[in-house]
C-alpha cells in the first residue's frame, strides 16, 4: 500500500523504491516523498493491515457455521455463503449438521434450530428500540445488566447469520449499484476516539457493511513502546488543542476550503487524530489507527465486488477514505472502472436546476478538481477523484451520502440511552452487538414512507421482517 497516491503522476500505484526519497530527518516518523510529484504518502504496515483484516473479517463471521478445520481450504468459509463446499449431513438434535467436502470434518449449525428465548428476546429488543435505558429494560424483564448483554450478544449472532444470505445476494445481484460510505463517531457524546464507518448502496441504504477502529480484545499500546511492532494499535497520547475550534463557514465553497486547511494540519493526512485533539481512551480495549480499519474495510469490499463491472463510490470529503479507496481499487483506477466520488451539500439542497451553471474549480495542494452548482438555497459540490471531466452534472445528480448519513443519525437517535449510559462511554465494546442488530433492522425490518425495506427496494426480499423473523 506504499506508493504515490496522487492519480495524476506517474508514479501512482508504483511501490518499487526508486520512484521514491526515503525521508529520515525524523526517525520516529519515517516518511515517502515522490520524486515526480512531490506528494509525501504516509506510511503503512503491510503486514499490520493483514492482521486488520483478520480482525474485522473474524468479528463478522466467526459464529456462523463454517469448517473449522485450519488446515483445509474451506477454514472459516460460511456454509451460508459457500453451499458448493459443503454436504448437508444429518442432524443433532434440532439443529442442522454439514459435512465439509475438502476434509470431510463435520459441525453443527448453531442457528439452525428454533429460538428457545423467542419470546424474551423479543421484548427485549422491542424496548431497546423504543429508546428505553438499560436499567429500565431490566428492571421491566426482572433480568440483571450481564443477562442483558448476554442476550444481546445472542439476538446479535442470530441477526448477523439471517443477514448473511442477503448480503450474499447482494453482492451477487446488485453490481451495479452505487455505493456510498460514511464515516461518524460511534458515541458522539463519549470523544472515546471510536469512528464508525459504513458501506451501503447509495439509493436506498441496504448497509453492506461496517467497522470500528476498535478492538475490545486487544491491550492499548505503552506509548514508549509505539513502534514498528505495534504500529496498528493507538497509544493513549493524544495533544489537547489549545484553542477553541473555528465555526464550521456556511458558504459551501468556504466549507471545502475549511476541511482542507483541517486536513493540512495533520501530521499525517491520513489519520484524523495526528492533530491536537480531545480524546478520552476507552477503558478497556484499544483503539486501532484508523487507516489500518479504513483500508481493510475497503479492502474487504474490494473481494466482495471483484466481479462488478465498475464500482461507483460516494464518500465525504475526506482524504482518509480516498487514500484507501484508490490504493486498495488501485487497478480499477487504472482501468478506469472505479468512480470514488466526494460529495457535499448544504441542508437546503434538493435536486439539481438544469439551467443553473456549474463551475468548476482546482483546490488545495492536491489541486482536486471541484464542480459547485445551486439549485435555489441549495448548493452541491462533487469531485469525482479518477480525475472524469465532462460527467459532472451527472454526479451533481446522482452522487449523494444521504442514505448512509441518515442510518448512522438514526443509530444515534434511537440508542441515545443506551449510547450515552455513563459506565458505556468507556467501554464501547458493549455496543457491538448493538451494531450487528442494528444493521439487520435496517436492511430487513425498518420501511420507509411506501413501506418498503432497503433489502425489497432491491429485490432481495420479497416482504418486510419483523423483530419475530429476525430472531427466529
Ligand atoms: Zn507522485
Ligand atoms: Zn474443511
Amino acid at each position: 500500500m506504499n506508493h504515490c497516491k496522487t492519480l495524476a503522476c506517474r508514479n501512482f500505484g508504483l511501490s518499487d523504491k526508486k520512484y521514491y526519497l526515503l525521508q529520515e530527518t525524523d526517525p520516529s516518523r519515517p516518511g515517502l516523498v515522490c520524486r515526480e510529484c512531490g506528494a509525501f504518502p504516509p506510511l503503512l504496515d503491510n503486514r499490520a493491515l493483514l492482521e486488520e483484516v483478520f480482525r474485522t473479517k473474524q468479528q463478522d463471521s466467526a459464529n456462523l457455521a463454517a469448517c473449522s478445520n485450519h488446515d483445509c481450504s474451506s477454514f472459516g468459509k460460511p456454509v451460508l455463503t459457500h453451499r458448493e463446499l459443503y454436504h448437508a449431513f444429518g442432524y443433532s438434535g434440532e439443529k442442522q449438521r454439514y459435512r465439509c467436502k475438502e476434509c470431510q470434518s463435520t459441525f453443527v449449525d448453531k442457528w439452525s434450530n428454533a429460538n428457545p428465548k423467542l419470546e424474551i428476546q423479543q421484548r427485549l429488543l422491542g424496548l431497546v428500540f423504543t429508546g428505553h435505558a438499560v436499567r429500565e429494560i431490566c428492571r421491566k424483564l426482572a433480568i440483571n445488566p450481564k443477562t442483558f448483554y448476554d442476550h444481546l450478544a445472542q439476538i446479535a449472532l442470530r441477526c448477523r447469520n439471517k443477514l448473511a444470505a442477503v448480503d450474499a445476494r447482494f453482492v451477487q445481484l446488485c453490481d451495479s449499484t452505487p455505493l456510498a460510505a460514511t464515516i461518524a463517531p460511534l458515541q458522539p457524546n463519549s470523544k472515546n476516539g471510536v469512528n464508525w464507518l459504513a458501506t451501503g448502496d447509495a439509493n436506498f441504504g441496504y448497509v453492506l457493511q461496517q467497522s470500528l477502529n476498535y478492538s475490545a480484545d486487544e491491550d492499548k499500546p505503552v506509548t514508549f513502546s509505539a513502534t514498528q511492532k505495534h504500529s496498528r494499535l493507538m497509544p493513549d497520547d493524544f495533544v489537547a488543542p489549545s484553542e477553541v475550534p473555528a465555526p464550521t463557514p456556511q458558504v459551501l465553497l468556504d466549507k471545502v476550503n475549511a476541511k482542507y486547511s483541517d486536513v493540512l494540519s495533520r501530521q499525517n493526512v491520513e489519520d484524523p487524530f495526528t492533530k491536537a485533539i480531545d480524546v478520552n481512551y476507552p477503558a478497556v480495549g484499544s483503539l486501532v489507527r484508523p487507516q489500518y480499519t479504513t483500508y481493510a474495510h475497503f479492502m474487504r469490499l474490494v473481494e466482495a465486488t471483484a466481479h462488478w463491472e465498475t464500482v461507483t463510490l460516494y464518500l465525504p470529503q475526506e482524504p482518509l477514505l480516498r487514500s484507501a479507496v484508490v490504493s486498495v481499487f488501485k487497478d480499477r483506477m487504472l482501468g478506469k472502472s472505479c468512480h470514488p466520488v466526494y460529495v457535499v451539500q448544504n441542508a437546503y439542497w434538493h435536486k439539481p436546476d438544469e439551467s443553473a451553471p456549474v463551475d468548476i474549480m482546482l483546490l488545495s495542494w492536491w489541486r482536486d478538481r471541484w464542480a459547485f452548482t445551486k439549485s435555489g438555497e441549495g448548493n452541491k459540490a462533487i469531485c469525482h477523484l479518477g480525475r472524469e471531466t465532462d460527467n459532472e452534472r451527472h454526479w451533481l445528480e446522482c452522487a449523494s451520502t444521504e442514505q448512509l448519513e441518515r442510518y448512522q443519525s438514526r443509530f444515534h437517535q434511537c440508542f441515545k440511552s443506551v449510547i450515552d449510559e455513563p459506565r458505556r462511554r468507556l467501554r464501547p465494546g458493549g455496543l457491538l452487538p448493538l451494531l450487528d442488530i442494528y444493521r439487520a433492522w435496517n436492511n430487513l425490518c425498518h420501511q420507509d414512507s411506501n413501506g418498503i425495506t432497503p433489502a425489497q427496494a432491491l429485490g432481495l426480499a420479497r416482504k418486510p421482517y419483523s423483530l419475530a423473523d429476525l430472531l427466529s
